[in-house]
């Protein structure tokens, strides 16, 4: 069956987590690994593993489920608030969890007293991005209020800034991040283990040496993944870009006019666009569309190609500039940004390859097989 597939470097996966923990190492950072972009892909995650995240951080239980059923044996962090309906399910699979509602904190503290445990959270703290969070003025009571519960342990606080709004993490926030994690210690009579600072949006700042020390986790995904910091986009140094590769078919290919012909209305998707007349040129029709990966994201490996829409089920690519002249039936190969990723990664009808994860003889030590064996599965 012709299918769009995903290549995935476990590797460069490997390589990019190591170059993000030893600078992370050298200012006291520790690095939760995030795997909400592969959709806890499980070969993904021992990949971080291997590269020494200290934990894996994923937004849906669901994924963490997958990784602890695939036998992925990690401390595991929610990055989402857990819903007051999952409660029971975050202390079953998760050692971890970022909150910031008493009332779920409350049912976290039943669920787990029930499962005979203690539950440990990070309470997220608004720092102005607007996503989750306790406005800062409200932080210490909410601490004390928490500490009386039994079963939950307050192992630190943390926010979450560069998603809903865009706000880069500065000195300026980040201090005040640390200033309110001395007020809730002093306030609260307790030690927070973590201040957990940054996600892949705060390695400029952290490579700056800008960043507070007390700031000792950070949470990244896409710097590993992509090997990207994520204010600019821009490459991070020592990374691998390309350890995703998304390969489509060429179902057809026509030299076609360059605007459409006839009156314009809405698209398929309700918007009206425009068309610079660029003359004819040749166009290439892909078999990866909307439902797997929108257009806007996906970046050809070779320059000369423009990607110039997608319906539900193509991708429309002018290849008049091709480097490589292309023919029906060709993969043209793609690398995906974060957003293409998680939808590529979301999609049924892309098939994932993983290549790489080399279990080498010799760290398996004496009497192991004395070759290398590579693993290529494909999943989901
Ligand atoms: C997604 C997420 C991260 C990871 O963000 P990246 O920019 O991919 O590093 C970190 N923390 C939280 C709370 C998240 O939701």
């Amino acid at each position: 069956m012709a299918r769009p597939h995903l290549d995935i470097d476990l590797d460069k996966i490997e390589h990019n987590a190591r170059a993000i923990v030893a600078l992370c190492r050298q200012h006291g950072i520790e690095v939760v690994g995030v795997t909400k972009g592969v959709c806890g892909q499980p070969e993904v995650a021992r990949a971080m593993l291997r590269g020494g995240v200290a934990a894996i951080g994923d937004s849906r239980l669901e994924h963490v489920q997958r990784m602890r059923a695939a036998g992925v044996e990690a401390s595991y962090h929610l990055l989402r608030v857990a819903g007051l309906s999952d409660v029971d399910d975050v202390v079953a699979a998760v050692d971890v969890s970022l909150e910031s509602e008493l009332c779920v904190l409350e049912a976290l503290s039943a669920a787990a007293a029930r499962a005979g445990c203690v539950h440990a959270v990070v309470v997220m703290v608004e720092l102005g991005d607007l996503r989750e969070g306790v406005m800062p003025g409200d932080l210490v009571p909410f601490v004390r209020a928490a500490r009386a519960l039994p079963a939950i342990q307050l192992a630190g606080i943390g926010t979450n800034l560069s998603c809903l709004a865009g706000v880069v993490p500065t000195v300026e926030n980040m201090t005040r991040l640390v200033a309110l994690g001395r007020e809730v210690e002093r306030g609260a009579g307790l030690r927070l283990r973590w201040i957990s600072g940054i996600n892949s949006s705060g390695l400029e700042l952290l490579a700056a040496g800008r960043m507070p020390p007390a700031v000792n986790q950070a949470r990244i995904g896409e710097g590993i993944l992509l090997g990207r910091e994520s204010t600019h986009r821009r490459p991070w140094p020592g990374t691998h870009q390309d350890a995703f590769v998304l390969h489509a078919e060429v179902l057809e290919l026509k030299r076609k006019p360059s605007v459409p012909i006839g009156e314009l209305a809405e698209d398929a998707f309700g918007q009206r666009r425009t068309f610079a007349d660029r003359g004819e040129i040749l166009q290439a029709l892909l078999d990866v569309g909307r439902e797997d990966v929108g257009p806007d994201g996906l970046v050809p490996l070779d320059p000369g190609l423009v990607v110039l829409g997608a319906s539900s089920n193509y991708l429309a690519v002018d290849v008049t500039h091709a480097r490589r002249p292309l023919r029906v039936g060709d993969r043209v190969a793609f690398s995906p940004r974060y957003g293409a990723l998680v939808a590529a990664m979301t999609s049924e009808y892309v098939d994932k390859r993983t290549h790489g994860g080399v279990v080498t003889a010799d760290a398996a030590g004496a009497g192991a097989p004395p070759t290398a064996t590579t693993r290529t599965t494909t999943s989901r």
